[in-house]
């Protein structure tokens, strides 16, 4: 099976994508630690103190495509160490039951389970049911790593943005562009090279990977996402082109937060 979207129609990406991460979701902290050399935990951690959860008291937060839970445990985290709060909620919502199964057994090792702060449900980004996930009811909306698997980004955003209270936060931290072409072309060559050789041998899963590697070919420059993010309704607090976004490692990934006016 090729996992490269070209000749894969869009109404059966979201199987895929299920099917991708069903196969990877035992193995899947443990690749992201091999692939990225520990460096998406750098990355998660500037993410989410940028945000400052919890600074201006408890904040009700969802964390969408939140996986295993790598996010929501960082904005529980910083507010009780930060803040001193223990009042801070975050819902991690995904597509995918068995990543959030490891997420749950992932917190039953931590002081928040069995705690109101965090809680678990499936559902897809495009379309939070409405009853549960109602209009102008959270403070943070997160995303990390995930925007770039759905089928439609401007679904994702307009959800994001009915769901956030009018002065919420939407900061989604995504692979991004290398601007520099010395940069660009070891990424390049480690990226097709080695990280499918990785999935190989770690997890015995070459397509999944290459997978993960070509969605993050596809995802928009940082000029058009930020652009996409001002088309849902949200201030991004600069003018069009720049400063919209903060670059991490020279555009491996970026930082795009907007406030929902
Ligand atoms: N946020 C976590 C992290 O940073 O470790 C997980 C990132 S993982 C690369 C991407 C996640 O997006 C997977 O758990 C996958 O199931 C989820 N996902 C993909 N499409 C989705 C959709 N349409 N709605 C919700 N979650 C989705």
């Amino acid at each position: 099976v090729s996992f490269g979207f070209k000749n894969v129609p869009e109404d059966e990406k979201e199987s895929l994508v299920r099917g991708v991460f069903d196969s990877v979701a035992s193995s899947y902290d443990l690749m992201n630690d091999a692939s990225s050399l520990g460096v998406h935990r750098l990355w998660k951690d500037e993410f989410v103190s940028s945000l400052r959860p919890g600074r201006k008291g408890p904040m009700r937060c969802i964390d969408v495509a939140g996986g295993t839970g790598d996010i929501a445990l960082r904005i529980l985290d910083s507010a009780r160490e930060k803040y001193a709060d223990r009042e801070t909620t975050v819902e991690v919502v995904d597509i995918n039951a068995q990543m959030l199964k490891e997420g749950h057994r992932r917190f039953k090792k931590t002081m928040y389970h069995n705690t109101p702060q965090i809680s678990f449900h499936e559902a897809n980004a495009q379309e939070l049911p409405q009853d549960k996930f109602e209009d102008n009811s959270y403070d943070l909306y997160t995303i990390a790593f995930g925007i770039r698997n759905c089928t439609s980004i401007p679904a994702v955003l307009q959800e994001a943005h009915r769901v956030l209270k009018p002065g919420g936060t939407f900061a989604c931290l995504e692979f991004s562009r290398v601007n520099n072409p010395l940069l660009s072309a070891i990424y390049d060559q480690y990226s097709f090279s080695i990280i499918p050789l990785m999935g190989t041998i770690l997890a015995g899963d070459r397509d999944s990977y290459q997978y993960l590697v070509e969605s993050i070919r596809k995802f928009p420059p940082q000029p058009t996402f930020a652009q996409m993010i001002r088309d849902a309704g949200f201030f991004t607090g600069k003018d069009l082109d720049g400063g919209a976004w903060t670059d991490l490692w020279g555009g491996i990934a970026s930082v795009h937060t907007g406030v929902k006016v």
